[in-house]
């Protein structure tokens, strides 16, 4: 089965989204990601034409605005809405709730597309799943249908909010606080660095419930659904990064905010693990868009270096130079090998822990090291606004910071890897 020519004819947009729907459920029905066994190293049919819809639509609609966007550093709507009409936003929701229902590695296979084209748009985009995930993985029927249903009804996004002015890779030292009062808690605190944060229509927020120090961080933290529209929430200023500038970053206030019980997840002291799981389903996406932007900065420098000529000859002529470009193409395989087995695992239901860290530590590394090199195969070009690999040099660090800073995913790989160790694995 084919997909429709998407940019044709624009009117069959809301036709081609449930054309979209029905095919992904035929596709899911036959569980497209699942193998029966061996080893296999093609994508689906299905895959396949899902990458070249993300494809298209990457280089078509993202690759042209993003210098732009980039330089204006506005959140790019128009983008987040034609994404959502193609259907290629919150694809995770599960059929039940109206969305496709894909699994991690059709999650993988969009986000590297995007990337490639621009990582920080594809942020923006898909920065929304990072807090659809704690919904998906603990959220009740009701839970699911009230929120899921405003992300499909409209354009609209939703942001994680863990991460506070004190506390970031150490998420046990949280302050905000969340006070049970009759049928509702009061949450009062102060989160940072949280994407989507000024745009976002709800939250999923990680509060302190239990006051005791001594409670093991596994027990002392809820995860709530907060409405942005709720009195007492404020996002503060647009952050100005160092790149991925289309993504909007910002510190969210929470000042006596009212949320009613119904809108915690499983239940008080469950939040922290809820809130750790969640990474196991969006680091593997993250690795993944890693890899976007190392395939863009390996084909950018390819064709420069075949093009520019010093000493007489092409670059690329020169050891030093193709051995960088050689050292690229040896990461992107890598990591897309490692970025596949994390998700993959997940899809089959099985802790994936590791090899999600694994995926994102490799390919964040990757990403900062090709772009940096990049840049220098670009020579004094490639410092400058007019060359695409500047940008691809600043978007490439934060691959090593959010979801768990590269050390942080060494300390899991090393945990994850002892416990194996003493199971005989
Ligand atoms: C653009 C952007 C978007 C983000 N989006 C979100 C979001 O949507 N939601 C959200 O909740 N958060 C988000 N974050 C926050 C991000 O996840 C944190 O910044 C990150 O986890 C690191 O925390 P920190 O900044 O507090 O650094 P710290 O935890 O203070 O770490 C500082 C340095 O010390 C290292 N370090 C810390 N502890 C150890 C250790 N035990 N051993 C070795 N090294 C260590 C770190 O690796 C890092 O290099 C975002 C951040 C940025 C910059």
């Amino acid at each position: 089965m084919k997909f429709p020519s998407l940019y044709k004819i624009p009117k069959i947009l809301p036709v081609f989204r449930g054309y979209c729907k029905r095919w992904y459920s035929l596709a899911t029905d036959s569980q497209s990601s699942i193998s029966d066994g061996g080893l296999c190293f093609e994508l689906t049919a299905e895959q396949k034409d899902l990458q070249n819809l993300a494809r298209k639509f990457a280089r078509e609609e993202i690759l042209p605005s993003a210098a732009e966007y980039d330089k204006s550093q506005e959140y790019p709507w128009d983008l987040v809405k034609k994404a959502w009409d193609i259907g290629l936003m919150n694809v995770l929701i599960p059929q039940e709730y109206g969305g496709l229902g894909l699994h991690c590695v059709e999650r993988c296979i969009i986000s590297e597309e995007f990337s490639y084209a621009c990582s920080g748009i594809k942020t923006a985009i898909d920065g929304s799943s990072l807090a659809q995930t704690p919904l998906h993985l603990a959220g009740n029927d009701w839970q699911k249908r009230e929120y899921f249903s405003r992300l499909l009804a409209e354009p609209k996004v939703a942001a994680y909010c863990v991460t506070e002015p004190g506390a970031g890779s150490d998420v046990s030292g949280i302050k905000m606080t969340a006070v049970k009062k009759g049928d509702e808690y009061i949450l009062n605190g102060q989160k940072m660095w949280i994407t989507n944060g000024g745009v976002a229509s709800w939250y999923f927020v990680l509060a302190r419930t239990d006051p005791d120090p001594k409670t093991p961080a596994s027990k002392a933290f809820t995860g709530f659904i907060v409405d942005r529209d709720t009195e007492g929430v404020t996002p503060g200023r647009k952050e100005i990064n160092l790149g991925q500038r289309a993504s909007d970053t910002r510190g969210v206030t929470f000042e006596d905010v009212r949320v009613p019980k119904e809108n915690v997840l499983v239940g008080e002291g469950a939040g922290f693990k809820i809130a750790m799981r969640t990474f196991d389903f969006t680091r593997p996406p993250v690795a993944a868009s890693a890899i976007g932007l190392c395939q863009r900065a390996l084909e950018e420098s390819t064709n420069y270096a075949l093009e520019r000529k010093t000493f007489g000859q092409p670059i690329i002529n020169h050891q030093a130079v193709a051995f960088m470009i050689a050292e690229m193409a040896m990461d992107v395989e890598l990591a897309r090998l490692a970025c596949y087995r994390g998700a993959w695992e997940v899809d089959q239901g099985r802790k994936n822990t590791y090899y999600a860290s694994i995926a994102k530590a490799f390919a964040s590394d990757a990403a900062v090291k090709s772009a940096s090199n990049a840049v220098q195969i670009f020579g004094g070009n490639g410092y400058n606004t007019e060359y695409p690999v500047e940008k691809l040099m600043r978007d490439s660090k934060i691959f090593q910071i959010y979801e768990g800073t590269s050390q942080i995913q060494r300390m899991i790989i090393i945990k994850e890897h002892l416990s194996r160790v003493k199971m005989g694995l």
